[in-house]
This record gives structure tokens, C-alpha cells and sequence, in this order.
């Protein structure tokens, strides 16, 4: 048997089909956390959002660049998860420091 052939008859066993499952519901649970907390800081009225990672070294260089990166509400913005496994999310910026206040 190919290493091919042991590859795809993996994700036909029930350890395969309990993996895929397993990972649909990491992803879809922090598709809907995300996308909770971006209508929720909206409406509460961030003005703007930032990518945070865990920080630490598991952060993969997919999502390691875009840690603290900071979008205003509205702007294009990576969606997240960007992967399987992902651990990634947005948090609101609630207020900017206006200039010349400490
Ligand atoms: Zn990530």
C-alpha cells in the first residue's frame, strides 16, 4: 500500500472521521465567537478592532505577523480562524489616546 493510499483511507476510519469532526466544531465555534464579538464591539462602539494571537510558541507563521495589527471598524480584515486549529481572534479598541492628554 502507498503512503497515498494509507493517507486518504485515514479520514475514512473513525479516528479519521472523529479528527475531521473535531475540527469542524474548533473552527466553526471560533467563526461564531469572532464574529459575535465584531458585531458586539460595533455596536457597543469600538473604533476599531486588533488581531491577537496566544503569543506563544505555537503561533504559526501563518497567523504570527498579524499579531496586534489593528483594523478601523469596517476595514478589510483577515478572517478568523485563518486555519484549522487556529486559535486566533479579534478584541475591540475602544478608544484611541487623543494627542496631548497623558
Ligand atoms: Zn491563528
Amino acid at each position: 500500500m502507498s503512503l497515498a493510499g494509507e493517507a486518504v483511507d485515514y479520514w475514512l476510519t473513525n479516528a479519521g472521521l472523529e479528527r475531521r469532526a473535531d475540527m469542524w466544531g474548533h473552527q466553526s465555534t471560533y467563526q461564531l465567537y469572532n464574529a459575535l464579538v465584531n458585531e458586539t464591539a460595533k455596536g457597543f462602539g469600538a473604533v476599531g478592532m486588533r488581531y491577537m494571537t496566544m503569543a506563544d510558541p505555537r503561533v504559526d507563521d501563518i497567523c504570527e505577523p498579524f499579531h496586534g495589527r489593528e483594523y478601523s471598524i469596517g476595514q478589510f480584515k483577515p478572517v478568523v480562524p485563518r486555519h484549522v486549529n487556529c486559535r486566533c481572534w479579534f478584541e475591540g479598541i475602544w478608544a484611541r489616546p487623543q494627542a496631548g492628554l497623558v
